[in-house]
């Protein structure tokens, strides 16, 4: 057993809640820490998305690192709502204000009361993240984030309506809105908390806005608590918003990732069964179409070795889909270590499984198991055996800033579905030739 990890396979917490900030319309995620913990999210979602991502740090030092980061936080929020004006923050804390020890939501409550004093009118929503990196990942500061937004925002209502919340976890904005056709397909109406598919995939516009247009509104989290059903697409990244929704309101709840047939069949069920709704032809015919895509392309997938790395749910989910192609599992690998990953990858591969490891344990794993195809982020590319060895590499989940325009493509979904296959073909084709 190592006592050393070497280049690691996961993100920070804050990242996740970044992510799930930046969803909600005119937010501001603030991070309570150094200016280093701000930055590198920075960085990694400038170079995934190509779009700029707009984050406040109190840019803690060494004098509060001894004194605490009371008067950084405090001046911090007058200054983001002075200068952005925006209609929530996300107070997100770092390894360094929990190690501390600072009382984030005393100091929050006491800035909000300090604010409203001289001002004479209500503060916008200050929303505390709890995400200390030393323990979980990025999918850990999601999970956390979205809990704290319905929380923090939803509110009684006395009947519920017919909308349907869908809370996406760290996925691209091409998958978001490949869900978004599949409800409209279906004839539902729905909230998603939250929606990065017009935040980090804005067009430009001139005058530039302060904030761009999309992105889930204050309001929209605060009438979640009236839907009739909340279904988390990743549940290891949403699942405990879906759990307090369900616990606080009585809404239904589901948790499915809908990355090939079974577990889109699966997730429009599931829609079906919690909104009454019949399931249209044109969303047969979609499904027709991507079993027609996979049958073109088994020749090719059938019987290759894959080694599958990604966040928890989508991992699971590709290893669904890639025996769906008639492709073995010998390596299924997670970000983020869970025992409910480890239970279902069990169901799905009697290959090896990574339940958390690093990229160097994926590298080691994908040579001794031979593997003809690995999926996985840019940073995986260090996993691929070099030379002769050489294999097949398909560029899945974040970050992936190798290849332009990843980010706007979904892979989940019947069409999205047809995407991923087309991908994993071409991907065989340009390392093995016409007949793999
Ligand atoms: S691991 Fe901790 S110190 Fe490093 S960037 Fe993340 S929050 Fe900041």
């Amino acid at each position: 057993m190592r006592s050393v990890t070497i280049n690691p396979s996961r993100m920070c917490q804050p990242i996740g809640a970044m992510h799930a900030t930046l969803g909600i319309h005119a937010a501001v995620p603030l991070i309570h820490g150094s200016q280093g913990c701000s930055a590198y999210p920075m960085r990694m979602f400038n170079r995934h998305f190509r779009e700029p991502a707009q984050i406040a740090v109190t840019a803690l030092g060494e004098g509060a690192s001894v004194f605490g980061g009371r008067d950084n936080l405090i001046a911090s929020i007058k200054n983001v709502i002075a200068r952005r004006n925006p209609e929530l923050i996300g107070v997100i804390t770092t390894c360094l204000s929990e190690t501390i020890g600072d009382d984030v939501e005393g100091i929050v409550r006491e800035t909000i009361d300090e604010i409203e004093e001289v001002e004479e009118e209500d503060v916008i929503p200050i929303v505390t993240i709890h995400t200390p990196s030393y323990v979980g990942s990025h999918i850990t500061g999601y999970d956390n984030a979205l809990k704290a937004f319905v929380t923090h925002l939803s509110k009684e209502f006395d009947e519920s309506d017919e909308k349907l919340n869908i809370i996406p976890g760290m996925i691209n904005p091409g998958d978001i809105r490949e869900i978004k056709g599949m409800l409209d397909l279906l004839g539902v109406s729905y909230t998603i908390l939250s929606d990065i598919s017009d935040t980090f995939d804005a067009p430009i516009i001139l005058p530039k806005p302060s904030f761009p247009n999309g992105g889930t509104s204050v309001e929209e989290i605060e009438n979640c608590a009236g839907a009739c059903g909340v279904i988390s697409l990743c549940e290891h990244a949403g699942g405990s918003a879906a759990k307090f929704l369900k616990g606080k309101y009585g809404m239904r709840s589901d948790a499915i990732c809908p990355i090939g047939v079974s577990k889109t069949d699966r997730f429009i069920e599931a829609i079906s069964d919690i909104t009454e709704k019949e399931i249209p032809y044109e969303l047969e015919k979609e499904r027709g179409k991507l079993i027609d895509a996979m049958v073109d392309v088994h020749q090719l997938t059938y019987g290759k070795k894959a080694a599958i790395f990604a966040d928890p749910d989508i991992a699971l989910g590709i290893a669904e889909f890639a025996s769906e192609l008639g492709m073995e599992v010998v390596v299924l690998a997670s970000s983020t270590s869970s025992n409910a990953f480890m239970d279902a990858a069990k169901e799905i591969s009697d290959g090896e499984i990574l339940n958390g490891n690093d990229l160097y344990d994926l590298h080691r794993a994908v040579k001794e198991k031979d593997a003809d195809i690995l999926f996985g982020h840019t940073m995986c590319k260090k996993s691929i055996p070099a030379g002769e060895d050489n294999i097949a590499f398909v560029r899945c989940g974040f970050p992936v800033y190798d290849r332009i325009g990843y980010y706007r493509y979904g892979i989940m979904g019947y069409h999205g579905g047809i995407y991923l296959s087309d991908l994993i073909a071409n991907a065989i084709l340009d390392r093995y030739g016409q007949y793999g």
